[in-house]
């Protein structure tokens, strides 16, 4: 088999899940589960969560929700998306929680509460600044002047989403902040939820009731630039395909863009941008092998990528050889920058033709 191998360490998702929730003092900490957990496998990482007492899980699309399994009782399912169209008897029965964003879903869910005859919990989205999801703050407003808006709901939590965490001395940060509080005021003793990831790092106003960390825990750098506090999850290791010596000056791979030096070394490994490798990452990426860094030389390609490993002693780098492409030392966030992308990004394309594993399960 010569497809890369992709190590999940679940025991490293725990530590960064605790290191977050240590940061948030008194607020409960959730887990954002949607694309299949940036692509590690929400099932086993939801699962492997409720080992450290998480009680909230955040999805995208209410079919990511229909995808996981019932969740034991007390621990609590949200949509970001909120309800689509047709889906909210399904989400209703399922006990899950939609995020309200916009009028239409406001009152599509609550005509199906009434035909239900009962309250149906929500969560209700206020948009502070990022234009994307998310009741304005003039129409909430209206919306709470008005008593039967969300007469046939529970509101189980409001929430906003911070635009420019990542910076932390963005006034932007203190404006949405500032915003929030204004508008969650009209909702005394329903919870509030506002910090991502990089919002966790942001102080104690941030944190309201319940954080909604997703990149951290799946060991992404929520602070970038700044060094990544957040323990390594995901190890991609490959073997060494074939080698070439170059005798005479070369160029390697599509459309010939590196000309190699005579007395150069090539290693070919089976990974390329089918398998999230990004193409973006031709003449810049680089892998570790035997502690040494060598660079990535000539196009990424579909499904093969060509390495200079001129630095190593020719023992050391032979068919067969392993290749550490990711983790290690080939840090997520740093070889996401290389591509001209972010780690999310990075994570969220890995394929699916990895020999996948999961290590450090206490589930
Ligand atoms: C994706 C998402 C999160 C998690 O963000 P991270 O930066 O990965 O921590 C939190 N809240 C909302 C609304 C999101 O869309």
């Amino acid at each position: 088999m010569s497809s890369p191998t992709l190590t999940i360490d679940l025991s490293a998702i725990r530590a960064n899940y605790r290191k977050i929730r240590a940061l948030a003092g008194s607020a409960r900490t959730a887990a954002v589960v949607k694309a299949d957990a940036y692509g590690l496998g929400a099932r086993t990482i939801v699962q492997d969560l409720l080992t450290e007492d998480c009680k909230d899980f955040f999805v995208a699309h209410p079919e990511e929700a229909f995808d996981l399994p019932a969740l034991p009782p007390g621990v609590r399912l949200f949509i970001l998306h909120g309800p689509s169209e047709g889906s909210a008897a399904n989400i209703a029965n399922a006990g899950i929680i939609p995020v309200l964003n916009h009028e239409g879903q406001r009152s599509d869910y609550s005509a199906y509460a009434r035909k239900l005859g009962r309250k149906l919990p929500v969560a209700l989205h206020i948009d502070t600044g990022m234009t994307r999801l998310g009741f304005s703050i003039a129409d909430m407003e209206r919306l709470c002047d008005n008593p039967d808006a969300f007469a046939p709901f529970d509101v189980a939590l409001v929430m906003s989403h911070l635009a420019c965490a990542d910076l932390p001395d963005d006034p932007m940060n203190d404006q949405q902040r500032r915003a929030f509080e204004k508008i969650r005021a009209r909702f005394s003793n329903i919870p509030a939820s506002l910090a991502n990831s990089a919002g966790c790092f942001l102080g104690a106003n941030y944190h309201c009731d319940l954080t909604r960390p997703g990149i951290a825990l799946y060991g992404g750098n929520p602070i970038a630039p700044r060094s990544n506090p957040m323990q390594e999850v995901i190890q991609i290791t490959g073997k060494i395909l074939q080698t070439h010596f170059v005798d005479t000056p070369k160029t390697v791979g599509y459309g010939a863009t590196r000309l190699m030096p005579k007395g150069a070394r090539i290693a070919t490994v089976a990974i390329g941008y089918a398998d999230g490798y990004l193409r973006a990452l031709s003449n810049t990426g680089f892998a570790v092998i035997d502690g040494i860094h060598v660079p990535v030389v000539g196009r990424v390609s579909m499904d093969l990528i060509t390495l200079d490993i001129s630095n190593l002693a020719e023992e050391r780098a032979v068919p067969g050889t392993e290749v550490t492409l990711l983790g290690g030392g080939v840090p997520v966030d740093q070889l996401a920058h290389q591509a001209g992308t972010i780690d999310y990004e990075f994570l969220t394309r890995l394929g699916h033709r990895f020999k996948r594993q999961y290590i450090g399960s206490i589930a």
